[in-house]
Order: C-alpha cells, then sequence, then structure tokens
C-alpha cells in the first residue's frame, strides 16, 4: 500500500494480512493526521487455508513453519476477545497495560471468562486419533462434532464415528455446535492440531488435520490451554 496521505479515515482489509507486522504496517496508515479514523480487518477462519496453501509451496521447511507461525498470530488476533490495542502491543512487546478506551470492537462487549480447556484438549487429541484410525481424512467441523457428539451430521453414524469412545466427551464442554468448532480452530492456531491442505486435481483443495507440535506438550500437563470461547 504506497499511500503517504495523512487524512486517511479507512483502511480496510478484505483479506487476511500474512503477518501482524504487515497487518500493523497497513492499518497504521489510518489516522495519520491525529483524528478519529477506522482500520476493519474482514475475516473468517476458512481465509487462513488460501494463505497456508501458499506457504506449503515454500522450499524450505524453516520458512514454512515461520510462515505459518506468523499466519496463526494474526488469526488469533482476530478470534481473540481482548482489547486489539492490547494485543498489539503485546506483540510489540509496547506497554501492556494500555486500553484503548472502549475505541476496539472487543472492547464495547464484555469478554467471556478465559476458561482451562486442557482436559478437553488432551481428549481431543485422543478423539482424534480414534477417527483417523477410522478416516485418514479428517476436517474441523467433523472433529467439532465428534467430539461434542453431535447428531446433526449424517455421515457420523454412516462412517462409524459414534462408536469411537471419545465420541461425545466434549457434549457438556460447549454450548452449542459453533462453539465446538471454535474450540477446534483456537486448538490449530495454537499449533495443538495441524491443519494439512491437500491439492485435489491442483485446483481445489480440502483441509484435513492431525496432531501439532504442541500435542504432546499438552498431554503430558507442560502446557495448559485456557480459551475464551
Ligand atoms: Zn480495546
Amino acid at each position: 500500500m504506497g499511500i503517504d496521505k495523512p487524512a486517511v479515515r479507512f483502511v480496510i482489509h478484505l483479506s487476511l494480512p500474512r503477518s501482524l507486522e504487515e497487518y500493523y504496517q497497513e492499518a497504521g496508515r489510518a489516522g495519520s493526521d491525529g483524528n478519529t479514523s477506522h482500520c476493519i480487518l474482514m475475516f473468517r477462519f476458512e481465509d487462513r487455508n488460501k494463505l497456508i496453501q501458499l506457504i506449503y509451496k515454500s522450499t524450505s521447511e524453516d520458512h514454512m513453519q515461520f510462515q505459518t507461525h506468523s499466519l496463526n498470530k494474526v488469526v488469533s488476533y482476530c478470534m481473540s476477545s481482548i482489547c486489539r490495542r492490547k494485543l498489539i502491543l503485546e506483540y510489540f512487546d509496547d506497554g501492556f497495560d494500555v486500553n484503548c478506551n472502549g475505541s476496539c470492537d472487543n472492547c464495547l462487549t464484555t469478554p467471556p471468562l478465559p476458561k482451562d480447556y486442557t482436559m478437553e484438549t488432551i481428549n481431543t487429541c485422543l478423539c482424534l486419533e480414534e477417527m483417523l484410525a477410522v478416516n485418514a481424512k479428517i476436517n474441523v467441523k467433523q472433529l467439532a462434532l465428534i467430539f461434542k457428539g453431535s447428531k446433526s451430521k449424517r455421515d457420523i453414524e454412516a462412517k462409524g464415528f459414534h462408536l469411537i469412545p471419545h465420541y461425545g466427551f466434549g457434549k457438556n464442554a460447549f454450548k452449542n455446535d459453533a462453539d465446538s468448532i471454535k474450540f477446534v480452530q483456537h486448538l490449530i492456531i495454537n499449533e495443538v492440531l495441524m491443519e494439512n491442505i491437500c491439492a485435489v486435481d491442483n485446483i481445489f483443495t480440502t483441509t484435513f488435520i492431525t496432531l501439532g507440535k504442541k500435542a504432546n506438550l499438552v498431554r503430558n500437563r507442560e502446557i495448559q490451554i485456557f480459551l475464551r470461547l
């Protein structure tokens, strides 16, 4: 964005930036004259897939991991219910107690309290392993709905997922199906689960999940998972 004007009133992202550094630089174009300006970032979790697809074309494993980690920070920022200003300042180590005085979307509502989801995370990992033994390609929605014990999907019984030991293990942990899906998405950006991209005919892509690099850390109780859903 080669814009050098002081009176930019809106910066609107229709697609996800690849890193918080990129977002901060672009959003920072708004309001250089000191007047009120607006930064809007359109987000849905599935947008991450397009960027992951590009990252997976990277030649070096280190570069791929670095880029995935940077992208996960952006997605985490989008999904967070904490003050946006606080999140950005924390990321750049630039003061921890500054809030935005009610100018970000999260500060206009009361955020949910953080809750310890460590046990649910451990059980979700077990649920995923059991599902993978039945079918090699599991997506976010399937894992979320099976862990919650949802009966809303016809293919659950057709594939026999209702027979695995951890089917319905998380049924009391989430208010609804949307929350259980959000929970699995959080586990992906926290790198407990990993979303892999599978190209079909080099045109269409589907995603499937496996355990991520932090799965064993949670299972060995070396880290805990606190989330605000
Ligand atoms: Zn705020």
